[in-house]
């Protein structure tokens, strides 16, 4: 088949990747000059919305799919009309939308953390109980961390706050963070990776570790997953995020409607790694699926590059697989990331920490 990825950033690299038997061809639409991807598959140098790359994506492309969920949700639809995007333009437009993606979750009944629209100062002020502690995010184009702000108890909020639609959310005294990557394929078959604990740091994924000390969760999540693929119709890989508060309860947070970086381990922790079940999801050529699973973590590489001595002394220590996505160093940019699969679990925690005390 012909697939058109959206993006062309390590997500999408990760994906041509994952055909190993190059089963399909791979076009990768990015306005950058030199993304992950572009080394992988054919780049089309352009921006998401040029109508010239649309009409040959639709006439060219058997299908599309996408490395990130802030693709312009109109030319998806456009797209939509020749032929099958997966995750559909549908399943963009709510996980684009915090108030839409918190919507869904009360609509479906799964539990969230309260919240309410935010457009103003007014609104703010008229929302804030100054005894609670809270985060305001937009409504789009947040990740990482970014686009946020927390208001602490009895803080005041100034002007500035709210420049474009907002999202007002209570903190969530977490005592973890966790994620589902679920997959369905066009068939309708699906099926789910345990749940793995996710570790930030100012926002930013710095691990996920698997196998997490919720597997009782496991089918509570499964649950909330298979309502929100079926109820969005989706295809591919969906990831939602979760907070186990302080009950033990899960609080969903977000969705992410692709492949995710919480699945990374996958790669080397699993037989079937998240980028070719997406593939194959969308590609309906999932005809039987028994996990296999090792302990791993995985551990991102944020900001600035690993020294070469590091890297080879952490590979003398672990079962270690580094992945470099081949960027320049930024600030809050992710580089690339390291898994280590350990052969026992009760050595997961030790190995962690030795793992950190390196790094
Ligand atoms: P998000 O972009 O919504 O995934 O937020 C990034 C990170 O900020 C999350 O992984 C949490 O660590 C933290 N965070 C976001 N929203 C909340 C919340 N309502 N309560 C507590 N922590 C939060």
């Amino acid at each position: 088949m012909k697939i058109a990825i959206f993006g062309a950033g390590q997500l999408a690299m990760m994906m041509v990747q994952a055909d190993t038997e190059k089963k399909h061809k791979y076009t990768v639409i990015d306005p950058s000059e030199s993304p992950p991807a572009c080394k992988y598959a054919e780049h089309i140098q352009t921006e998401y919305t040029d109508i010239n790359t649309i009409k040959k994506i639709s006439n060219d492309c058997d299908l599309a799919t996408i490395d990130f969920e802030n693709v312009d949700v109109s030319a998806m639809k456009e797209i939509e009309k020749e032929i099958p995007v997966y995750p559909s333009s549908r399943a963009l437009e709510i996980c684009q939308d915090r108030i839409k993606e918190k919507d869904l979750f009360k609509h479906l009944e799964i539990s969230t953390t309260n919240y309410c629209e935010i457009n103003s100062l007014e609104d703010l002020k008229n929302n804030i109980n100054n005894k609670k502690s809270y985060i305001l995010k937009t409504r789009r184009f947040g990740y990482d961390g970014k686009n946020q702000y927390r208001i602490y108890p009895g803080t005041r909020p100034s002007t500035n706050l709210v420049s474009s639609p907002c999202i007002l959310e209570e903190f969530v005294e977490f005592q973890a963070e966790v994620s589902l990557i679920a997959v369905r394929s066009v068939n309708g078959t699906v099926f789910f990776y345990p749940l793995v604990e996710n570790r930030h740091k100012d926002g930013i994924l710095d691990m996920s570790i698997y196998p997490s000390n919720y597997q009782h969760l496991q089918k509570s999540a499964e649950d909330i997953g298979s309502k929100l693929l079926d109820k969005m119709n989706y295809v591919g890989v969906l990831v939602v995020e979760f907070f186990i508060d302080k009950n033990d309860y899960l609080v969903a947070n977000e969705m992410a409607p692709r492949v995710h970086n919480s699945g990374h381990w996958t790669i080397e922790g699993s037989n079937i790694s998240q980028f070719s079940a997406h593939i194959s999801a969308i590609t309906n050529s999932i005809k039987f699926v028994k996990l296999k699973l090792k302990p791993s973590f995985m551990y991102n590489i944020i900001s600035n590059h690993i020294a070469e001595d590091k890297i080879l002394q952490l590979s003398n220590k672990f079962d270690m697989y580094f992945h470099d996505y081949h960027k320049s160093s930024r600030d809050k940019r992710k580089l690339g990331h390291i898994t280590c699969t350990v052969e026992d679990k009760d050595k997961l925690k030790e190995k962690i920490k030795e793992f950190k005390s390196i790094i």
